[in-house]
């Protein structure tokens, strides 16, 4: 049975831009942030329909994708552990209140063991102290997720040329250029530093079948570092906020938006395109 109840996406306009369009994933679920509503439809699906019987993953003291398990799974009624990159005496952080309060456990690890949480050694030991349980990789890199993020479709408007939208894991970006109309151009803003140019992210995307034509990395936008912003990035949210009444998240949106509205202003070709730009959500995180 259906537990969690999606809205439709809706798109709205950008004051000042006539012809860029924000997509509306922060209004598809009052709680669950809406990229990462989009990347566990089809562990949802699995969850109705098959026999899964507690959730185990990963994540930061602020994660969007923590948050929107650990709901998931009380509204299915399962058992979900959360591993967090911290210390047990750390004040608990609002994000981390909330997962508790929906039933998650959690268990902290350092900072190097966090790093190891892409190695299947590093699960070893929590599969074997809960076994039984699905593992969900952060970002939900996976090719269920990537399909599920192919849902932002649906409310990208049928004239659009240029498509943005934030990168973190690289999955939202892969679904978006997997399912992407030929005409239409996907751009992705990494919101963390790479010295090594992306060439990871490059490297997963093609694993994720999608070709280097198929998208194109606007970079020079992440900011101080992850979860970060820069100055001009924490000026910008607030005017954004002013102009549109509509909060963006400091750690994806508010470089994504300020990106886009740089680029706009250095390359007035851009001004005769169309452009969706996708609000990801995360704005649980902003708590503090
Ligand atoms: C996780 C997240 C992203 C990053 O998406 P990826 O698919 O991991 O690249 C962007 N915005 C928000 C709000 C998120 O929570």
């Amino acid at each position: 049975m259906k537990k969690i109840a999606v809205a439709p996406l809706l798109s709205s306009s950008w004051f000042g831009y006539r012809n860029v369009k924000i997509v509306r994933g922060d209004l598809l679920h009052p709680i669950v942030s809406g990229n990462k509503l989009f990347k566990l439809a089809p562990l949802i699906e699995r969850i109705e329909s098959q026999n899964i019987h507690s959730i185990l993953s990963v994540g930061g003291r602020y994660s969007n994708h923590l948050h929107a398990l650990a709901f998931v799974a009380k509204e299915y009624g399962l058992p979900s552990v959360g591993i967090v990159q911290g210390y047990p005496d750390q004040e608990l952080t609002p994000t981390l209140k909330d997962c508790q309060r929906w039933g998650m456990v959690l268990h902290w690890v350092n900072k190097v063991e966090f790093q190891k949480r892409y190695e299947p050694e590093f699960w070893l030991k929590w599969q074997e102290k809960y076994p039984n349980s699905e593992v969900v990789l952060e970002g939900g890199w996976s090719e269920s997720s990537i399909k599920g993020s192919q849902q932002w479709w649906s409310g990208i408007p049928s004239d659009t040329d240029l498509v943005v939208t934030a990168v973190g894991s690289g999955t939202t970006l892969a679904g978006l250029a997997l399912a992407a109309p030929k005409h239409v151009k996907v751009v992705g803003i990494p919101v963390f530093q790479d010295p090594d140019n992306y060439s990871a992210l490059k490297q997963k995307m093609i694993q994720a079948g999608v070709s280097q034509d198929q998208y194109e990395l606007w970079s020079g936008f992440a900011g101080k570092k992850f979860g970060k912003p820069s100055l001009e990035q924490a000026e910008f949210s607030k005017t954004f906020y002013k102009d549109n009444r509509i909060k963006l998240d400091t750690v994806y949106n508010s470089k994504v938006f300020h990106a886009v509205q740089t680029k706009l202003d250095q390359d007035k070709s851009l001004l005769s395109q169309q452009i969706a730009v996708l609000h990801t959500g995360g704005l649980q995180g902003n708590r503090k």
